[in-house]
């Protein structure tokens, strides 16, 4: 039996809920599919899941991460730092604004953006830093916090992938002047659509993203345009959906934890085998996607895959390494911890449905494969 990387059957238990929701919502008098109730409904469950003051529902994460953006004032000769290894929105969110995306190393080993490199990278044009935490692991944000409060610079944290996790008892989203959170399909509170979401204490970065993700109208004034804004609305079905879901996310996210912490458990000692695991550690985890960092990479994956096991490379290289984002560097620059990571990182599966068994079977799979070389 082959355990796909993507699993297929992620809503399954959901779909008659989905069906009757799409029916509830496309039969209702008030004909509303864009931020209406149910949307509100659900901006309220996420602002009261992280004690926020406010939660803004966007289009995309991408989009929410654009909007805190300009909402801070992001722009043309602006920088932003960003972590050198990770999703192209990092880079093209500021990018897209006009401002120059500015590429920090990541620490060799969790892979996320390296504190001291970025605290290197803050210049008198910095606006924004903006940490993202990655694959399994929070980013470093008490360290990233006192950079950014030293300097004046206002801290995005991207927290797409880290919904349900805490560091040093904060949750992930909740570090930042403003966090972000993603509901495409594969992140851990995904649904089966696009959709992000702001977080904020700050109530001028709140009213400016509700005003920027509809056309910089006010919500009252209809066909007022306060600002040149866009159009990154909540759709009225999947709010519902994710209403629906949300009371089962701790437990599903439970589930990632055991089997990654399983993982971490079973894989400690193959690092003199050219296999490496996450750090191991309960705190400021976030179990998105189960990243090994192994030398013979492509071999492993291989192997993996004559087994029935999937596996993905996230990701296969640095943002500054990407055709649409080398422009914004000097060719001084160097980030040998991302590059290292793109050769080496591989992803198992980790879904919360996997069974015991399985996951057994894809972390022997593993050993096996480190233990034989
Ligand atoms: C997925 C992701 C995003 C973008 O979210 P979308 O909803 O797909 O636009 C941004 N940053 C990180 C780190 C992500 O993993």
């Amino acid at each position: 039996m082959t355990l796909p990387f993507f699993p297929p059957d992620l809503f399954d238990e959901d779909r008659a809920e989905l069906l009757d929701i799409v029916r509830r919502v496309g039969l209702a008098a008030e004909q509303k599919f864009i931020l209406g109730d149910q949307t509100a409904r659900f901006e309220a469950a996420i602002r009261d899941s992280v004690d926020a003051a406010d939660a803004i529902a966007c289009g995309s994460g991408t989009s929410a991460l654009t909007l805190v953006l300009r909402a801070m004032g992001v722009g043309d000769g602006d920088e932003v730092i960003v972590p050198a290894f990770g999703c192209a929105p990092l880079a093209a969110a500021p990018a897209s604004l006009g401002a120059t995306p500015v590429f920090a190393d990541i620490d060799p080993r969790s892979m996320v953006v390296d504190p001291d490199t970025v605290a290197r990278l803050v210049t008198s044009r910095t606006k924004v830093i903006m940490p993202a935490h990655m694959f399994s692991v929070m980013a470093d944000m008490p360290a990233l916090r006192r950079i950014t409060s030293g300097a004046g610079v206002r801290l995005l944290e991207d927290s797409a992938v880290a919904q349900g996790g805490t560091l040093a008892g904060t949750p992930a989203g909740r570090w930042g002047d403003a966090g972000v959170y993603s509901f495409v399909q594969v992140k851990t509170f995904g649904m089966p659509g696009e959709g992000g979401m702001v977080v904020t204490d700050d109530p001028e970065l709140a009213s400016a993203v509700r005003m920027l993700r509809n056309h910089g109208q006010d919500g009252k004034n209809r066909f007022l345009y306060h600002r040149v804004g866009y159009n990154s609305r909540f759709d009225e079905i999947m709010a519902a959906f994710q209403l629906h879901r949300f009371p089962g996310l701790p437990g599903r996210l439970a589930r990632r934890a055991r089997i990654g912490e399983y993982y971490t458990e079973r894989f400690a000692d193959l690092a003199g085998c050219g296999v490496l695991a996450p750090p191991p550690a309960k705190d400021g985890r976030c179990y998105y996607v189960y990243s090994l960092l192994a030398e013979r990479r492509d071999e492993l994956r291989a192997h993996l895959a004559a087994r029935g096991i999937g596996s993905h490379v996230y990701y296969p290289a640095p943002l500054p390494r990407q055709p649409a984002f080398a422009r914004y560097t000097r060719p001084s620059d160097t980030w040998p911890a991302a590059d290292l990571a793109a050769r080496r990182t591989l992803a198992i599966p980790i879904y919360p449905h996997l069974t015991d068994e399985q996951v057994e079977r894809i972390a022997d799979a593993v050993c096996e494969f480190a233990k034989e070389s």
